[in-house]
Order: C-alpha cells, then structure tokens, then sequence
C-alpha cells in the first residue's frame, strides 16, 4: 500500500500551520517545530514510495546532508543568518535543476506530456538562476565580492531581453521537447541570468534578493512537483513562492523603496563607514558623549524607558545584557518597553529572534505604529546599535536617500542615549543628525560591554 499520500497531506497542512504559527513571535518556535515535523513525514513519506528502488544512494545522501545541515545550525551565528539562508537557497535551486535534467534525460521526449515539458523548463530555468544568484548574493554578503553594486550601462535591458528570450525559448521547448539544445540553452541562460540580475544589486539590499530568491526556488520546487506528480512538493513550492515574493515586497515597504528600485536602483555601497562630514563646508558637527556612569545616572531617574535596538545589538549579541539591564530598572520602578522596526537588523524578524531568545516578555515588544506617539511622553530612549531606524532625515530631508521610510520619533523624547562603537554610519552609509542633537548622549563601546558596565554600575549604587 502507497502511504505516500496520507503523509503529504500531513506534510501539506503542517506547513501550511507553520506559516500561520510564524506570523505570531509567541508562537513561532512551535511554528517551526511543526514545519520540521512536516518535513520529516514528507521526508519518510516520499522514501517508502514504490518508486524507490534501492537505497544505494539515498542513505549516504541523508548522512552527509544531515551532518552538514546539523553543523551549520550549531556554528553558523544569529548574525550570518542572511548568508546561511543565501546557501540554502543555492543548494536547494541547483537540486531542482539537477532533478529536472534528469527528468528530460531519462525520458523519450515525445512521451512527456506538454504540462512536464513546460514544468521541466520552468524547474531547471529557475533553479539554476536561484543557484548562481543565491551564490552571489552570499559572496556579496560575507566580503567575498564587493558589496557595491556592479552595473554597466545596458545591464537592465540586456537582463530584460535574456528573461524574455527565456520565456520564448520555454514556448518553443514545450512545442519541441526533443530539441535538447533549447532545453540546455535555458539551463545556461538561467545561470547567466542568476549572476547578472544580482551584480547591480548593493550588499546592502541583499536581505530583500535573498528573500526573492526564496521565492524563484519555491517557484522550481513547485514545478518540479508538476514534473514528479508530487503533490507535497506543489504545495510546499507554492507556499515557500508566494511567502517569500511577499516578503520581500513587505520589506521594500518598510525602506520605502519600490520593488523596481531595489531591484535596479543600484543603491548603497553594502558597507557601512565613516560619517561624512555634517553639513556647512566640512565642518564636523559636534555630539555629546557621555560616560557610562553618565548614562546610568539618566536612566536611574527615569520613570519610562524604551529601548530602541538595531543591527549593533545584534553584532554585538548584546540581547541578554539588554533585558538584564531592562529587568533591574524595571525593579527600580521604571517602565521599560523595546520598540520593534520591522526592517531593524539584517533581516525580517531579526529582533524579535534577539529578544526573544533573551526570554524578554513578549508584552513588552512594540510595533513602530503602535508605540511611535508615545516617545514624546518617554523620559530615555535608550538606542542599541540603531541608526537608520532612527534618523531623523527620513521625516525632514526631502534630499535624503532614506526620506519616507517610516522611522522611530525618538528625538521627542527628553533623553536619547545612543549605544554604539564610533561615529560611522549604519547600513545606509548615512550620517544621522540624531547623534548631534542636544538632548541626545552618545556613549561609545561594544553595546554588550557598554550595558554589561551599566548593569554593574547601578547595581553599585543600589547597593
Ligand atoms: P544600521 O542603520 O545598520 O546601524 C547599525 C549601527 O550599529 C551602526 O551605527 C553601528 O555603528 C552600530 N554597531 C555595529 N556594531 C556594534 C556593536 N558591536 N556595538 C554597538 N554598536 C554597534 O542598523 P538599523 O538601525 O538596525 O537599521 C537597519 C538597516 O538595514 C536599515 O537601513 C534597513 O533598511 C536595512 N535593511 C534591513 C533589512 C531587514 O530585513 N531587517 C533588510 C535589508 C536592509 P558603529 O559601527 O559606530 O558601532
């Protein structure tokens, strides 16, 4: 009897769960918990299929990924999920294009129904983009390639006219499926398309490639159920396409930018660097800096508190130093709350992760909208490695590159003190007139070090 179907309908519906239970930080460890239990059932489900002929070749295949799969989720840091996710993506594009040529290899052409032919395509085309792409957006990301981003005039239009010349040379494949040459000519292509689509792109937009990416290898898993007659991996496919395109369009959102411009715009260095000069003939504007007895001091006598964290606190792995110093605070009578940017960090969530693998109460995690009106009633805002998420020039400076990106209002409070190691720029390469304003205290250090340091100043003076 073929079990295969009652497990991929178990498989199906728990991945379908696990994206429900995602959307909730408190309940998307379980999320995750469900959607690995989905995995293994379509796992073993598609092993005892009939089809399975021997397992020559499967076992050493498990072990080996499984050890491989096991050693990057112990050793890879929280800090490189970009890149562990960009390797993922390229693994998991060149399989389904590795499928599909083994799918046209092993059949006469002429017996493929119209549906594979045009499936086969589809899974190898996108597959081996997603292989290349995935590989490059990695390497831009860990310094192995400039992350700046690499364009030369004609570049778009030229990528424009290999998409659809793909698409043509798809038309004519379905029609033909033995001329082999068209068949190969889009697996080339496909890895061309994969490298030239993703150069212009800087280093810095690569969160929002890899999350599009995603979903071009969820669109060949897809199709490469299409061709297996696979219904889980239809699914599963589907589901990883759709929630990755929508992903990224859900970040391009938060940084205000179009789609297309992500996509094209060429923008950002993909490092961050010195600041530039402030404005007014290089005159190098002034900030105050404080010490860390300084800050204990201001947060001491402070009654409301919100901690605004960014990418530094998650660099700096700063989270339980964070809620150690919040917890003693709040014993002290303040009322202390954390202040979530949806594209705070390198990727989606990113914060969220952080603090709650610091167990920080999930009731004190606010959203931009539903905490941005109450800084003007906040006595310290306490920045942890933030800095685009709260620069000012997105509401004021029409000029700026990051103006209308919603951002958090922390110059209304009375005190901002600002954690961070120099005066360099965030991901935007931006300066941010923050820093330099009167009511702001900048204390610089390692965030980890600079909190752990306030933590034992103040339980000093509670002593
Ligand atoms: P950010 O603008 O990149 O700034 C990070 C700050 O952390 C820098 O000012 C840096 O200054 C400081 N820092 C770095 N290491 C530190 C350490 N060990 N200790 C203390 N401070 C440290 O970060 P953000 O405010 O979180 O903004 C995120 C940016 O990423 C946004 O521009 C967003 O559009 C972009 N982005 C986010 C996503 C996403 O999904 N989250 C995706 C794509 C792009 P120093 O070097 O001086 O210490």
């Amino acid at each position: 009897m073929d079990l295969s179907g009652p497990a991929y309908l178990v498989a199906s519906v728990s991945f379908i769960l696990t994206l429900q239970f995602l959307s909730s930080p408190k309940l998307a460890r379980q999320g995750v918990l469900i959607g690995a239990f989905g995995m293994a059932v379509a796992v073993v489900g598609t092993l005892i299929r009939p089809e399975i002929v021997t397992y020559k070749w499967i076992v050493p295949g498990v072990l080996v990924g499984s050890v491989i799969g096991a050693a990057m989720a112990a050793w890879i840091p929280m800090t490189k999920m970009p890149e562990r996710i960009a390797l993922s993506h390229a693994f998991g594009g060149l399989a389904a294009a590795l499928v599909g040529i083994s799918e046209y290899v092993r059949h006469d052409p002429h017996h493929l129904s119209n549906v594979t032919v045009a499936a086969l395509g589809l899974e190898t085309f996108f597959g081996f983009l997603t292989f290349t792409g995935s590989l490059l957006a990695f390497g831009k990301l860990q310094g192995f390639i400039t992350g700046a981003p690499i364009t030369f005039p004609g570049l778009n239009a030229l990528n424009i006219a290999a998409f659809v010349g793909s698409l043509l040379g798809l038309g004519l494949f379905v029609l033909h499926p033995e001329m082999a040459n068209v068949f190969y000519g889009i697996c080339v292509v496909g890895l061309v398309i994969g490298v030239t689509a993703v150069i212009p792109i800087g280093g810095a937009d690569m969160p929002v490639v890899i999350s599009l990416l995603n979903s071009y290898a969820g669109l060949s898993a897809s199709a490469t159920g299409f061709a297996l007659d696979n219904n889980v991996l239809i699914i599963a496919g589907a589901l990883d396409g759709t929630s990755g395109f929508i992903l990224s369009m859900m970040m391009s959102k938060a940084m205000n930018r179009s789609f297309a411009n992500v996509l094209f715009g060429a923008f950002g260095t993909g490092d961050s660097g010195p600041a530039p000069a402030a404005a007014g003939g290089g005159r190098v504007a002034q900030y105050s800096q404080g010490s860390v007895e300084d800050g204990v001091a201001t947060l001491q006598a402070a009654q409301s508190i919100i901690v605004v964290p960014g990418y530094g606190l998650a660099v700096s792995q700063a989270q339980h130093a964070i809620r150690e110093l919040g917890q003693i605070l709040e014993s002290g009578g303040a009322k202390v709350r954390y202040a979530i940017h949806p594209v705070a960090g390198r990727m989606p969530g990113h914060m969220n992760v952080l603090l709650a693998e610091a167990d920080v109460p999930y009731d004190q995690l606010f959203d931009l909208d539903d905490i941005n009106d109450d800084f003007a009633q906040t006595d310290v805002v306490l920045v942890v490695g933030a800095n685009d998420v709260v620069n000012p020039a997105a509401k004021t400076n029409k000029g700026s590159p990051i103006y209308g990106m919603p951002v958090f209002n922390v110059e209304l409070s009375k005190t901002v003190i600002v954690l961070k190691r120099s005066m360099n720029t965030g991901f935007s390469g931006l300066d941010n007139e923050l820093f330099y304003l009167p009511n702001t205290m900048v204390v610089l250090g390692d965030a980890k070090k600079t909190l752990q340091a306030m933590k034992t100043e103040l339980e000093s003076r509670d002593d």
